[in-house]
């Protein structure tokens, strides 16, 4: 009894596990591909992964010292490639998966890259300005050797931004005795950051949305809409979601959801979130996330953290189409259920990768030295998220698999072919 209890927490733990579960899908897709398992122990892990101590003086005189990592998941494609979030629940493992994540977005989205991910352990909610600029800087110190231009280069994730992204480039190219705006995207405009990178994850989710409300014969206009966090891309998202006419029904943050099924007032709530996604404190009235997901809508997404939709809440889930804005929303039992009930599940690889398509643009105009209108920009997102859905969509029809897989076969594969030609494996 003990132990057949143990067994299952096991299971759970590692359906739970973002790590597992990515080498367990990514091990299918090269099977399916018929790729030998040389390919798959090379890509079940980052190449290289640096874990790193960073002391910072806080505001009060003393010194705290900061864990950090950097994940380089495999760069035969080109330099590694992917954003640095800032959290109190970054792990070694969670920054791993997300390395894999970044590596099969750039082959969803045909990039010139690999997939890297970093990581702090941190609450910046509880730090000030000057403590986060301190921690900006130390860690691209920390991490300046395997980091570059040409090597390995950074962006935001879940609670960093434009500010960080300039304090990392300028401490960058101090110890580059260059000006080096290449080295990192998602910069403020002036620094050489590229118009339409702010609302990009959002813009590229949008597309997704639409690409599949059609697959589906649901009219964007008037449909319900769920979006669970208020961050960068859930924000924007429910901004050109309501413009489009769809009704967001629910929106949530960390710390609860609000819900008024005749549509929420957006243009109010963009007004009165504060800069990490917090809104849902002016309100008397909240329900929990956990409710939020389970009410009755049309369009489902989570654009929060890991893990929301699992075995024990993918039965109840309401909606017809799910989009994951955010990395690792859904557990595999979760997408296997959702995928069962006829839901039509947008993987994350792919739902997501508009913030790193317009990285790659930044990326492009800094080594170039020329830029593009944010005309020029929304136009080649456009072309890229619409065209890679499709192929998605294809293959996961063709083959009868689901979204996730499919995404999966499709992003594994110039990884795996630029491994063979280099004579890796
Ligand atoms: N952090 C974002 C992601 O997970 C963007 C990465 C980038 O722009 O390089 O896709």
């Amino acid at each position: 009894m003990v132990a057949e209890k143990a067994a299952a927490s096991s299971t759970e733990n590692e359906q739970m596990d973002v790590l597992h579960s990515t080498r367990v899908v990514v091990k299918n897709a090269l099977d399916k591909l018929g790729y030998p398992d040389e390919v798959y122990q090379l890509l079940k892990e980052p190449i290289r992964m640096l874990s790193v101590r960073i002391p910072v003086r806080m505001d009060d005189g003393s010194i705290k010292i900061f864990t950090g990592y950097r994940a380089q998941h495999n760069d035969a494609v080109g330099p590694t490639k992917g954003g640095v979030r800032f959290h109190p629940d970054v792990t070694e493992k969670e920054v791993k998966a997300l390395s894999i994540w970044m590596s099969l977005k750039a082959g969803i989205v045909d990039l010139p890259y690999g997939g890297g991910k970093g990581g702090i352990i941190c609450d910046p909610r509880e730090m000030s300005f000057r403590e986060l600029e301190g921690l900006s800087r130390g860690y691209v110190r920390a991490i300046s050797q395997i980091v570059g231009p040409t090597k390995d280069i950074p962006a935001p994730d879940v609670f960093t931004n434009s500010q960080i992204m300039a304090w990392m480039m300028d401490e960058y190219s101090r110890i580059d005795e260059y000006n080096s705006p290449g080295f990192i995207t998602g910069k403020p405009i002036v620094l050489g950051g590229s118009h339409g990178r702010e609302s990009a994850t959002a813009k590229g989710v949008t597309i997704c949305i639409n690409e599949a409300a059609k697959k589906k014969g649901i009219e964007l206009k008037g449909a319900r809409v769920i979006v669970q966090g208020f961050g960068n891309a859930g924000s924007f998202l429910s901004k050109f979601l309501h413009d489009a006419g769809a009704k967001v029904i629910a929106i949530s943050d960390a710390y609860g959801a609000i819900h008024d099924p005749n549509g929420l007032d957006i243009d109010y709530l963009l007004d009165r979130r504060d800069s990490f996604g917090t809104v849902t404190n002016l309100f008397d009235t909240t329900i929990s996330n956990k409710d939020m997901l389970e009410l009755d809508c049309d369009i489902l997404v989570p654009a929060a953290v890991e893990n929301q939709i699992t075995a024990e809440n993918a039965p109840n889930i309401k909606a017809k189409i799910v989009v994951e804005a955010a990395n690792g929303p859904t557990t595999m039992e979760g997408t296997k259920i959702l995928t069962d009930r006829g839901i039509l599940l947008v993987p994350d690889v792919m739902a997501s990768a508009g913030g790193v398509t317009v990285s790659y643009f930044e990326w492009v105009q800094n080594n170039q030295g020329y830029y593009w209108s944010e005309a020029e920009i929304d136009e080649k997102l456009h072309e890229i998220m619409i065209k890679s859905f499709n192929t998605i969509y294809k293959t996961a029809q063709t083959r009868r698999i689901d979204m996730r897989l499919a995404a999966y076969m499709v992003g594994v594969r110039k990884m795996a072919e630029a491994a063979r030609f280099r004579g890796w494996v």
